[in-house]
């Protein structure tokens, strides 16, 4: 079985960027600049930013946080996006997800400029994607596409089961798996919660990508043997016997699903990181311009 290792894949990445940024440097270029929209202090969303803002500052991108609390009114944040939009000095950013109930966060996708986009969320983005367009691709199927590609998964002509329909992970995942493209040709079945016989589905599947948001939903009896899984999911758990009190699991009953896999990635040390890796590539396109 091979682990498929996020954390180290997404160190390679790092590095490939940060001497991709050294040459922009050395040509005197500008370096990326992104910025991230944080609104209230959710304590996930404040993780999740905090180690995108890391992640920039160690492959050498500049990087702008800008904390707004959580009475924000939806206009003040259009408000702060259109600086953004129209600064020059920067050329990504990001509204973290979620917002404060009072937000419409449709409204905000769409007042994203979609050349600042490095979250691939705009309906101009996705499009694109589609398409199979040059475009910013939204960070976490992304993420998984590089995995894929990196461990040399074999993915033509395999049928992938996606499990979950979301904007930002399985819709676009079914997309990038069915493209043209290495890795991708694969025949993708999407799944979601009204999906009949979802156990006889998944033991069909050669790849099964889970992004359901279920702790270890997807166990050992809806998968084959041989079978590649990949899990998004990502949820705290209780653990008494954790210093912190909990611990990180995955979609996948990691435990019994993994002796019947050909590769898995595992939780933590997956997905997450490659995730982060994929939004520092398009902070790099964004420069780049391609
Ligand atoms: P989401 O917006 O809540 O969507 C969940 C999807 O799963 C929906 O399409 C839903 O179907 C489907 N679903 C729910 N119950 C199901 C069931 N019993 N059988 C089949 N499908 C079912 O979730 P998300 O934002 O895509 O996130 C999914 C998970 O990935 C979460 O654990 C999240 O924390 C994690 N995540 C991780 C990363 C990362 O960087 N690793 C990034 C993003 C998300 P309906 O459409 O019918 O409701």
């Amino acid at each position: 079985m091979i682990l498929l290792d996020g954390k180290a894949t997404s160190a390679a990445i790092k590095e490939e960027i940060a001497q991709q940024v050294d040459q922009l440097k050395s040509k005197g270029a500008k370096v990326p600049h992104l910025a991230a929209i944080l609104v209230g202090s959710d304590g996930a969303s404040q993780t999740y930013v905090n180690a995108k803002v890391k992640a920039c500052e160690r492959v050498g991108f500049e990087s702008t946080l800008i904390e707004l609390p959580a009475d924000t009114t939806e206009d003040k944040l259009m408000e702060t996006i259109d600086q953004l939009n129209n600064d020059d000095a920067i050329d990504g950013f990001i509204v973290q997800l979620p917002l404060p109930k009072h937000i419409d966060e449709d409204k905000v996708t769409l007042r994203v400029a979609p050349h600042k986009d490095v979250d691939g969320f705009h309906p101009e983005n996705v499009g694109r994607m589609a398409l199979g367009l040059p475009t910013f691709l939204p960070a976490t199927p992304n993420g998984v596409m590089e995995m894929l590609g990196r461990y040399n998964i074999e993915t033509s002509g395999k049928h992938c089961v996606v499990i979950g329909r979301s904007n930002i992970v399985g819709t676009p995942m079914s997309i990038l798996m069915s493209r043209n493209s290495n890795p991708g040709n694969s025949t993708v079945t999407l799944t979601h919660s009204r999906t009949a016989n979802l156990k006889e589905v998944c033991l069909s599947a050669d790849i099964i990508i889970v992004a359901l948001g279920k702790p270890k939903f997807l166990t050992a009896d809806m998968v084959k043997e041989g079978a590649v899984v990949v899990d998004v999911g990502i949820h705290r758990i209780e653990d008494s016997s954790k210093k912190s009190g909990f611990r990180l699991v995955g979609d996948v009953d990691f435990e019994t699903v993994a002796p019947k896999c050909a590769a898995i990635s595992p939780v933590p040390g997956g997905v997450g990181p490659m995730t982060i890796a994929s939004l520092l590539q398009n902070g790099l396109k964004a420069v780049l311009k391609n």
